[in-house]
């Protein structure tokens, strides 16, 4: 395996940042994940757009132009001879003595980039029975908006949720209302039959799959609410999944202990599934 780390490409038990980068010491650093089906980039516009409002919030130089980035992604998914799977670009503020204050200008960002086939099959055989959901108290920052490497709490929701069985967790805030996933953006359908996800802001990332997931909604005639919901709606729901670049759209059929719907996905779920690719931005290589 090939990795990239600040314009080199090294075999993988090579690849290393220093001891001092800030993304070790301080979680001073953003990523993006980017799925690869067919060898080819899915909606690598947003991913990149996002990544560069990352790096604007934190106030970290971008590292190269988007079009060079794009070719390290290509380059390393190419070396990697990865048909399907996923893209890992992390960028971090850099590598200085340990201080809390930026370091100047001089000090450059740290760019690693990884690429994984990831079959798709598995994803495929989850979507199929569909995957229980624990929910746990939102521990995390004021600026989940910012897709930070600062991702403990979410370990922490991970392990907790695969402790009980579950595959995700979704987070709940102060006032009893999901935010999202440890990992993906939370999805129900309401017993008036109305698509639910919450509202973008400072609570949430904005799910690049999210946000084509609502493309694709318009496009079938479906009109999404966005606003919060409490965990008894959810259990109460007629359908619930959760999107991520990796996950795509994914019935959810538990969520702590309840059952969703008969239990099974649900069919809006599965055909949203079904058409997610048709919408998404497919990039060559
Ligand atoms: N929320 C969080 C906290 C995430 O980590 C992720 C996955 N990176 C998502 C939502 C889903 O985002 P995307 O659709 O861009 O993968």
């Amino acid at each position: 395996r090939i990795v990239y780390v600040n314009g080199r490409y090294l075999p993988y038990g090579e690849a290393a940042v220093h001891v001092e980068d800030r993304g070790f010491q301080f979680g001073d650093a953003i990523y993006e994940v980017c799925e690869v089906i067919d060898g080819r980039l899915i909606d690598e516009p947003r991913h990149m757009a996002r990544l560069e409002r990352s790096l604007n919030e934190l106030q970290i130089q971008q590292p190269m132009a988007q079009r060079a980035l794009g070719h390290v992604m290509r380059q390393v998914i190419k070396r990697n001879r990865v048909r399907d799977g996923l893209v890992y670009l992390q960028v971090s503020r850099g590598a200085a003595p340990r201080d809390f204050y930026f370091p100047g200008p001089d000090v450059l960002p740290t760019v690693v980039c990884l690429a994984r086939p990831m079959s798709r099959a598995v994803p495929a055989t989850n979507a199929l029975k569909g995957i229980a959901i624990k929910s746990m108290p939102d521990i995390r920052w004021q600026r989940c908006d910012i897709k930070t490497v600062m991702l403990l709490p979410a370990c922490l929701a991970k392990e907790a949720a695969r402790a009980d069985g579950a595959k995700e967790a979704w987070f709940v805030d102060g006032d009893g209302f999901v935010t999202e996933g440890a990992s993906s953006n939370a999805w129900i359908v309401a017993e008036d039959g109305t698509l639910v996800t919450r509202q973008l802001g400072s609570a949430i990332l904005p799910g690049v799959t999210r946000t084509t997931l609502l493309d694709v909604l318009r496009e079938e005639g479906m009109v999404p609410v966005e606003r919060p919901f409490r965990l008894n709606e959810a259990y109460a729901a007629r359908e619930a999944f959760i999107t991520s670049a990796t996950q795509t759209v994914m019935p959810v059929v538990r969520i702590d202990g309840n059952t969703v719907g008969d239990g099974r996905p649900g069919p809006i779920a599965q055909r949203l599934r079904n058409k997610f690719h048709q919408f998404a931005a497919i990039s060559g290589t």
